[in-house]
C-alpha cells in the first residue's frame, strides 16, 4: 500500500492466504498512541475506505498514530464478515486461533495504546459508537461526527433507543453476553480492550449510505476527533 512517507511507515505484518496485513505508523515522536483497527469484518468496507482520508486528514504531532490494515484481508477481498477459515476474528481475543488476531495482539503488545478505535459497519439509520467502559467524553466525540456531516443514530442496530444520540454505552445485559462469551473462548476487542484499562470505541457506520465520502466521513472524523483529546 502506499502512503505519503515523509510522515508514515508501513509494514506487512502478516499475511492470510496471500494477502497482507499493514500496519501504518505516523512517524512524529509522540507521547500518547492510538490504535486503529480497519476491517476486521470483510462485509463492512466504510473503514477501509477510509483508510486514505484518515491519514491525509492526520495532523497530530503529540499522537502516534498506527493503524492495523485491512484487519481481515481475506473477509475484505470476498466481501465477508469472517475470514477464509469461517472465523470471526472479533471473536477471536482470547484463543487467538487466526493469524490476523495475533497480528491484532502482536501490535498491541509492541505499542501499547492508549486508546483503540475499531472500524465497522450496520444497517442502522446513522452512525452510533459502542465504548467500554474506560471510554470518557463520548458526548462530545459524537458532536464532532454530527459536525462534520455524520447523521448520528438514535437506535443502535438491536433496536434500543439510544439516550444520547451515536452513543451506546456498554449495557448490563451486554456485559452477561460477554461474560457468557468468555466462558465458551468468544471475545471482541472492545472487551480485550476493557480488561486491559484501555478505552476502545467500536465505531458503527451505517451501510445504509451509498455514497463512498459519506459513508467513509464518521471513520475520518472519529480518528481526529480522538486524536485532539488524546493529547
Ligand atoms: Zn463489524
Amino acid at each position: 500500500m502506499k502512503v505519503d512517507e515523509d510522515r508514515f511507515g508501513v509494514a506487512e505484518v502478516a499475511r492470510v492466504e496471500g494477502r497482507p496485513i499493514h500496519v501504518v505508523r505516523s512517524k512524529a515522536d509522540a507521547a500518547k498512541t492510538l490504535l486503529v483497527l480497519a476491517g476486521i469484518h470483510g462485509d463492512e468496507p466504510g473503514g477501509l475506505l477510509a483508510v486514505p482520508s484518515i491519514l491525509a486528514a492526520w495532523d497530530s504531532a503529540s499522537v502516534r498514530l498506527v493503524m492495523v490494515t485491512p484487519v481481515n484481508p481475506v473477509g475484505a477481498a470476498k466481501g465477508t464478515r469472517v475470514n477464509g477459515t469461517g472465523h470471526d476474528i472479533n471473536r477471536d481475543f482470547i484463543r487467538f486461533a487466526t493469524p490476523e488476531a495475533r497480528a491484532v495482539r502482536d501490535e498491541y503488545d509492541r505499542v501499547r495504546p492508549d486508546f483503540v478505535i475499531s472500524l465497522h459497519e450496520g444497517p442502522q439509520r446513522g452512525a452510533f459508537m459502542f465504548l467500554n467502559r474506560h471510554v470518557i467524553g463520548a458526548a462530545a466525540l459524537a458532536d464532532a461526527l454530527a459536525a462534520g456531516g455524520t447523521v448520528l443514530a438514535t437506535r443502535d442496530y438491536f433496536g434500543r433507543r439510544l439516550r444520547t444520540p451515536g452513543v451506546a454505552p456498554v449495557s448490563p445485559m451486554t456485559r452477561v453476553v460477554w461474560r457468557a462469551g468468555a466462558l465458551i473462548g468468544k471475545m471482541a476487542t472492545i472487551t480485550y480492550s476493557e480488561n486491559r484499562g484501555v478505552p476502545e470505541i467500536v465505531l458503527e457506520g451505517s451501510t445504509r449510505i451509498e455514497d463512498e465520502a459519506a459513508r467513509a466521513r464518521p471513520h475520518v472524523d472519529l480518528v481526529a476527533a480522538v486524536a485532539r483529546v488524546l493529547k
